[in-house]
C-alpha cells in the first residue's frame, strides 16, 4: 500500500507551503487508499519546543488534515537509539567510517575545494583497500561519515520533475553522526522513511539536493528507496520566495485570522500548482478523486490573494447556515443575545462577503446599529430624512403581519404619497435602521431585525 508522510520541523509556525505539501501527500495517499503519516522532525532541541510542536498539530487540525497515525505520531527525538543502531550497522558493513579531522583541517579542505572546484571533504579517513589511514589522534571523538559511492550516477524518476541524474563524484562523504554521537538530518530522514515504510516522499524542492544522498544511504542499508516527488516553491504575489520578512502571510494561523475557511484554504492550495481542467471550486473529496502527481506543475506558483478570497466566498456560500453562524458568532464584536436568529441573518448576507470577518461585519448591524460613514450620510441623508423616517415608522407600526412581503407592499404607496422615488426612501431607511447604506434588500433586513427594534432605531433619528 501507498504510504506518504508529512515531516515538518517545528519552527514556531506552520508554513503555508508546508500545508500544501501535507495536502498533496495526504491526497496522494487517499487517492491510492493508502496511509498518510505525520512525523515531527524535532532533533534540533533548541527550536523544537513543546509549544512549536503544538503549533504544527493545531495547524494540521485546523485545516482538517488528520494523519492516519494521529495516535502514534513519529517524533525523531524519540528515535535516537534506533538511529545509533543503524549507524552501527553501516559501520559494520563498511558503509560508514570514523573521521578524525579537526575543524582547522576541514577549513583548509573547504578552501582548497573552493579553489579547485572539487568535493569538499578530501576523504582523508575513508578506508580503501591498500590505503594506509593516519593514526587516530588520542582523545578525539570522531564523526561518522557515510561512504558515498565515488563513481556512477544516482538517478531517480522524480514524479514531478522527471528524471534527475547526479554524478556520485559530486557528493561528499556526508557526516551521519556528529562527534557527540548525535545523528544528522539526512540520516534520520532515511532511517525514518525506512522504518515507517514510506513508499512516496512528497516534499518541497528545497530538498532535491538531499535526495541523491538519501538514496545512496538506502542502498547501503540494503533496502529499496521510496519514490520521490519534489514540489516547486510557492512565491508571493511579487514573484519572490514567500517569507515572513517581506511581510507575506505565511503562517496558516494568519489565514484563520483573516477569516479564511479551512476548506477554502485547502481548495486554494490544491489549485496552487495543480490543475484539473478548469475546475476552481471543489471539495476535498473531489480533489482526492482527481489528484495525480503528474498534474502537478514543475514550475513555481504564485500566491493570488484575490483568488483565495473568491474561493473563500464560494465556500462561504456553500456552507450550511447553521455551521456558518457558529463561525461568525466568534467574530462578532459583541456577545450574541436573543433575536434575530444568526443563521437566518447569515443566510441573507452570506453572498456579500468573501471572508468571515467581513461576514461578521455584515451581520453585526442586525443586532446593533453601526455608526454611519460620512459619505453615506452626505449622499443619502438630507434635511427631509428625519421627518420622513418618522412618517414611515408610523406605517410600519400599523402594519398587519411583520413579513418582508408586507413591508415591501408599504413602499410604493408611501413614495407616491411623499412624491419621491424609491431611492429616497430605501437609502435613508437603511441608514436610519442599520447605520449603513450597504445592505441586502431593505424589506428583508427589516423583517429579520424585528418590529420593536426597527421602531426603536427609527425613533432615534
Ligand atoms: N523536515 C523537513 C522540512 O521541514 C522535511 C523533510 C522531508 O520531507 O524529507 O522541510
Amino acid at each position: 500500500t501507498v504510504k506518504t508522510r508529512f515531516a515538518p520541523s517545528p519552527t514556531g509556525y506552520l508554513h503555508i507551503g508546508g500545508v500544501r505539501t501535507a495536502l498533496y501527500s495526504w491526497a496522494f495517499a487517499k487517492h491510492h487508499d493508502g496511509e498518510f503519516l505525520l512525523r515531527i522532525e524535532d532533533t534540533d532541541t533548541a527550536r523544537s519546543t513543546a509549544e512549536s510542536v503544538q503549533i504544527i498539530l493545531d495547524g494540521m487540525n485546523w485545516v482538517g488534515l488528520s494523519p492516519d497515525n494521529a495516535d502514534n505520531i513519529v517524533y525523531q527525538s524519540k528515535n535516537l537509539s534506533r538511529y545509533k543502531d543503524l549507524i552501527q550497522k553501516l559501520l559494520e558493513t563498511g558503509h560508514a567510517y570514523p573521521c578524525y579531522c579537526s575543524v582547522e583541517e576541514l577549513a583548509e579542505m573547504r578552501e582548497k575545494a573552493e579553489r579547485e572546484g572539487t568535493a569538499t571533504y578530501d576523504r582523508r579517513w575513508r578506508p580503501e583497500t591498500g590505503k594506509k589511514l593516519p593514526e587516530p589522534p588520542v582523545g578525539v571523538q570522531p564523526v561518522i561519515r557515510f561512504k558515498n559511492p565515488m563513481d556512477g550516477v544516482t538517478v531517480w524518476q522524480d514524479l514531478v520533475k522527471g528524471e534527475i541524474r547526479i554524478p556520485n563524484a559530486a557528493l561528499d562523504d556526508l557526516i551521519i553522526a556528529r562527534a557527540d554521537g548525535s545523528p544528522t538530518y539526512n540520516f534520520c530522514v532515511v532511517a525514518d522513511d525506512y522504518d515507517m515504510g514510506i513508499t512516496h516522499v512528497i516534499r518541497g524542492d528545497d530538498h532535491v539536493n538531499n535526495t541523491p544522498k538519501q538514496i545512496n544511504i538506502f542502498k547501503a542499508l540494503g533496502v529499496e528507496s521510496p519514490q520521490y516527488a519534489h514540489l516547486p516553491m510557492i512565491l508571493n504575489e511579487a514573484g519572490k520566495k514567500i517569507s515572513k520578512r517581506s511581510g507575506d502571510t505565511v503562517a496558516i494561523t494568519e489565514f484563520d485570522a483573516l477569516g479564511v475557511l479551512p476548506e477554502a484554504m485547502l481548495n486554494y492550495l490544491a489549485r496552487l500548482g495543480w490543475a484539473h481542467g478548469d475546475d476552481e471550486f471543489f471539495t476535498m473529496k473531489q480533489f482526492v478523486k482527481w489528484f495525480d502527481l503528474k498534474d502537478v506543475s514543475p514550475s513555481a506558483s504564485r500566491m493570488d490573494g484575490k483568488k483565495l478570497l473568491w474561493i473563500n466566498g464560494e465556500h462561504i456560500k456553500a456552507m450550511p447556515n447553521g455551521d456558518l453562524a457558529e463561525l461568525v458568532k466568534a467574530r462578532l464584536p459583541f456577545a450574541l443575545s436573543g433575536s434575530p436568529d444568526l443563521a437566518a441573518v447569515v443566510a441573507l448576507v452570506k453572498d456579500r462577503a468573501q471572508d468571515l470577518n467581513a461576514l461578521a461585519a455584515e451581520c453585526a448591524y442586525f443586532y446593533q446599529k453601526s455608526v454611519p460613514n460620512e459619505t453615506d450620510v452626505a449622499k443619502h441623508w438630507d434635511a427631509d430624512a428625519p421627518a420622513r423616517m418618522r412618517r414611515f415608522a408610523e406605517r410600519l407600526a400599523a402594519l398587519d403581519g411583520w413579513t418582508a412581503e408586507n413591508i415591501h407592499a408599504l413602499f410604493a404607496p408611501f413614495c407616491a404619497d411623499e412624491g419621491i422615488k424609491m431611492g429616497k426612501l430605501g437609502m435613508p431607511l437603511r441608514l436610519a435602521v442599520c447605520g449603513t447604506a450597504k445592505t441586502p434588500s431593505v424589506d428583508a433586513v427589516l423583517a429579520l431585525i424585528g418590529r420593536d427594534e426597527v421602531l426603536r432605531r427609527l425613533a432615534e433619528v
